[in-house]
């Protein structure tokens, strides 16, 4: 099974709609299993019509809980909180579940043991069924952290259905960025896909995905998204892939069908046959060819 991971250094970039075109010509070829590792804000569902056979819940770390019947409103907890997360009211103390970091201080330090720690919800993860295969994809709830931690499960778990049904390819659509959620994503991962723009950042996104996924050892492709928006911001990146030895395996031009395919729900390359799937159709072909 080889695991292709397609990532961009920021947000915006037309990452999902790259990934979602692959994955729907990786399906007409050979099983695949597709995880959105982008919890913060998973988009993959959209174009995809999952239907969901399972949820979970995911616990991405502890709270601190005060019993108030036990809390003598000493204000011990308040001073060793190094995240101000310890609010005094008027007889007793309570946490705010915002600025909790679960870290614990509060729990050892107090003299009568009315803090304790609870697994906290901060999410689900989701086991979908979709036209093109299996899909593991989650919502983190607002304000809550840990996402990396998610990213990692939902991979898992998408990890283990495609090695237990024989399943040759799991497509990840990773999180914009280069944070802990990348990595996540990224780790495993026998080929990157960066998808970037011919924007005034682009090169520097690209550098930054690129340290990344060069620290984590993982080979890279670029394909460049609406490249002809900005041809010569286009041909800096070629010539950038050319000195960084990095093959360029697609320069997808800009087309309102990628908006209209969204609105039916669609990867681009199920719903329309023009440039912009041609060209995708070529940077499967590219990308196929270096996972075998
Ligand atoms: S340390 Fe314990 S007893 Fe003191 S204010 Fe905090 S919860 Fe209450
Ligand atoms: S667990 Fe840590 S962060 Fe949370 S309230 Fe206690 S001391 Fe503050």
């Amino acid at each position: 099974m080889k695991q292709l991971v397609i990532l961009s250094g920021k947000g915006g970039t037309g990452k999902t709609t790259v990934a979602a075109a692959l994955a729907h010509l990786a399906s007409e070829e050979m099983p695949v299993v597709m995880a959105d590792a982008d919890v913060d804000a998973a988009n993959l569902e959209l174009l995809l019509s999952p239907q969901v056979r399972e949820t979970h819940d995911f616990a991405g770390g502890k709270l601190a809980i005060i019993d108030p019947d036990l809390c003598t409103a000493c204000g011990i907890c308040a001073e060793v909180c190094r995240f101000e997360a310890i609010i005094p009211g008027d007889d007793t103390y309570r946490v705010d579940d915002i600025g909790c970091e679960g870290c614990a201080s509060c729990f050892y330090q107090c003299p009568t043991e009315a803090i304790r720690m609870e697994e906290h919800r901060d999410g689900q993860w989701f086991r979908s069924d979709t036209r093109l295969g299996p899909l593991f994809h989650a919502h983190l709830f607002a304000a809550r952290e840990n996402s990396g931690k998610l990213v990692t499960l939902v991979k898992q778990k998408a990890r283990l259905l495609a090695l237990d049904e024989g399943r040759e390819l799991l497509i990840v659509d990773g999180p914009p960025g280069i944070g802990c959620p990348v990595i996540a994503a990224s780790t495993g991962a026998d080929l990157a896909l960066l998808v970037v723009e011919p924007t005034i950042s682009g090169i520097h996104d690209l550098e930054r995905i690129l340290a990344t996924t060069n620290h984590f050892g993982v080979p890279a492709l670029v394909c460049i998204n609406k490249a002809d928006i900005n041809p010569s911001r286009a041909d800096e990146i070629a010539a950038f892939c050319v000195a960084q030895g990095i093959a360029l395996v697609g320069q997808v031009p800009f087309d309102t069908v990628v908006t209209e395919a969204m609105v039916q729900g669609q990867p681009v390359t199920e719903y329309d046959d023009g440039p912009v799937s041609r060209e995708l159709r070529r940077v499967w072909e590219r990308v196929k060819a270096r996972l075998s």
